[in-house]
């Protein structure tokens, strides 16, 4: 595996491949477990050559959000790297990234402004610019991203639609413990009845699915049943439960062919996200 450290290590490498080269890239802020490992092994899996991104981007943190606590565990980061049989991974420096006088923000507004979009204004326009900065240093035919995130998954997706990027973005499924908590890198910071509570969050996607199953098609009966079960540990405070569909993220008020049923909830003050398909999505 190589390792960079500069953008210029980046470029030289990414220049020293053939044109026809296919790349698979799998961009990550770091802290690695299960989750990022499954983009990186379905990134193997297609046969292309494997690029990692390690890179805590600071312009997708609001001011009163945990940048500075935000795990950070490079020693590991590239054991596991190496271990998943990764060609090349650049550890990317904020200062490399932005430089001074950096002056561009890349913006698909009416993604972001909902769901998480509500209480992290600026998050997403962090995400987009970086995210394209990322793929014109990469150029990737492959952009490997998880469906934990998927507001970030459907907004990338457009913007690669909308800007005319000639890549395939493959969204991968959530990986979760076996007790059902979506894997992140901030679950580390939960305590022992912190993480009792952050169950509760997928016990209410299961129970609006098994709804689902049985034929309820309401929203607003799925959402209920959802947050009965998603508010019944007290220390989980619910920021949002919704039901939205897969391309524009719009509310819907019945599930006729699918839909998202996506969840934000703080847990031990750690903000937590997770979601579900109902019926099928694209
Ligand atoms: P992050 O390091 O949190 O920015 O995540 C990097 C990539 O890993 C994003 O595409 C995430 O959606 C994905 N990811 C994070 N957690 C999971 C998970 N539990 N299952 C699948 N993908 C994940």
């Amino acid at each position: 595996m190589i390792v960079a450290n500069s953008k210029r290590e980046l470029l030289e490498w990414r220049r020293s491949l053939d044109s026809d080269a296919r790349l698979g890239f799998v961009p990550t802020m770091g802290a690695l477990h299960e989750g990022h490992r499954s983009l990186l092994r379905a990134a193997r899996k297609s046969g292309v050559t494997v690029a990692a991104s390690v890179f805590v981007n600071p312009t997708q943190f609001g001011p009163n959000e945990d940048l500075d606590q935000y795990p950070r565990t490079r020693e590991a980061d590239e054991a596991a790297l190496r271990e998943e049989g990764v060609d090349f991974v650049w550890f990317a420096d904020a200062a490399e990234v932005y430089p001074t006088g950096f002056a561009t923000e890349v913006r698909v507004p009416l993604l972001a402004a909902g769901l998480c979009g509500r209480s992290r204004p600026t998050h997403f326009a962090g995400v987009a610019t970086v995210v394209l900065k990322l793929l014109n240093l990469f150029r990737p035919s492959q952009l490997f991203m998880g469906r934990k995130d998927f507001q970030q998954l459907v907004l990338i997706r457009r913007l690669v639609l909308d800007l005319d990027l000639e890549l395939d973005v493959v969204g991968c499924d959530i990986v979760r413990d076996p007790d059902g908590l979506a894997l992140s890198s901030r679950n580390v910071k939960l305590s022992e009845a912190g993480r009792v509570a952050a169950l509760a969050l997928n016990r209410g996607l299961l129970a609006a699915r098994e709804l689902f199953k049985a034929g309820e098609r309401d929203a607003v009966k799925l959402v209920l049943e959802a947050s009965r079960l998603a508010m019944a540990d007290p220390r989980a405070s619910l920021e949002y439960i919704e039901l939205v569909d897969s391309v524009h993220l719009k509310a819907l008020e019945s599930v006729e062919r699918g839909g998202v049923l996506a969840i934000a909830a703080r847990v031990d003050g750690v903000r937590l996200i997770d979601n579900i398909a109902l019926g099928e999505i694209d």
